[in-house]
């Protein structure tokens, strides 16, 4: 817009030195040129500016946080006013739909050009960006609301939009999506007891690398079609699965005294 407006002041004062009939030919010619070198300077820089403001997603950490790489930095950048479920936490296990929204944000995200709008505050105390991730039209933030990868998740001041995302994360948790169809699953299995889930003393599920005793919050949350039931912790640690630090931190040690 401002380039517009500044080409057309450039024509005007451009078609005025032209029409100076009192200015010497070669005075004239002379202001021509400085205004012309002036103008292709002024379009370089915007040109080079325009360049920096191209944002690439370099890396998906998980679901609601993202690298990119603009001009010669690379960035973390916290997608704001949402939260998925964590996959990659140091402290914490994955938590039941954490690889799902992480991949549907790979799938969505990795290597596309966005644009972020920043809210109130700049910068998280990781110092990481905290951003509304634009892709054309459509804002990334809320589409992860809307196909139930995520949910809302409000720090003031940073609220520009929340009004948008409570509507979103309506519609998501009305049509059962995402993680919502799996919070109804978990109140169905809690409520049917657990006669089902006595097959095998230890849990794992074949869409993460973590074992649970069947009593683990994580482990009612497993999906029939996806369990795999161990006899021993050995025996799950041999099928590559890891314990559950909620759950299953001593589970070793326990069974070693167990026997
Ligand atoms: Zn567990």
């Amino acid at each position: 817009m401002e380039q517009t407006l500044y080409a057309v002041l450039c024509a005007v004062l451009l078609l005025g030195l032209f029409s100076m009939p009192f200015l010497k030919p070669r005075k004239r010619i002379g202001l021509i040129t400085l205004v012309l070198i002036i103008v292709l300077i002024s379009l370089f820089l915007s040109a080079c500016q325009e360049e920096q403001d191209v944002i690439i997603v370099n890396r998906v950490v998980d679901g609601d946080t993202i690298e990119v790489k603009m001009a010669e930095t690379k960035e973390k950048v916290r997608l704001i006013g949402i939260d998925t479920p964590e996959t990659v936490h140091p402290e914490k296990d994955e938590e039941p739909y954490g690889k799902e929204a992480s991949d549907f944000s790979k799938e969505r995200l990795k290597g596309q050009e966005i644009r972020l709008e920043l809210d109130v505050e700049e910068r998280d105390r990781y110092g990481r960006i905290l951003a509304y991730v634009w892709l054309g039209d459509e804002m990334f933030n809320e589409t992860l609301l809307l196909e139930g990868y995520a949910r809302l998740a409000t720090f003031p001041p940073n609220v520009k939009y929340v009004e948008r995302f409570t509507a979103a994360q309506k519609e998501a948790r009305e049509s059962k999506r995402g993680l919502w169809a799996l919070e109804l699953e978990e109140d169905e299995i809690s409520s049917e007891g657990n006669q089902e889930m006595e097959q095998g003393k230890y849990l794992g599920s074949r869409n993460s690398d973590k074992y649970h005793l069947p009593t683990c919050k994580w482990a009612k949350t497993i999906k029939e079609k996806n369990q795999v039931w161990f006899e021993s912790p050995e025996e799950a640690e041999a099928a590559g699965y890891k314990p559950c630090k909620n759950c299953c931190g001593l589970c070793k040690e326990v069974s070693r005294v167990e026997k």
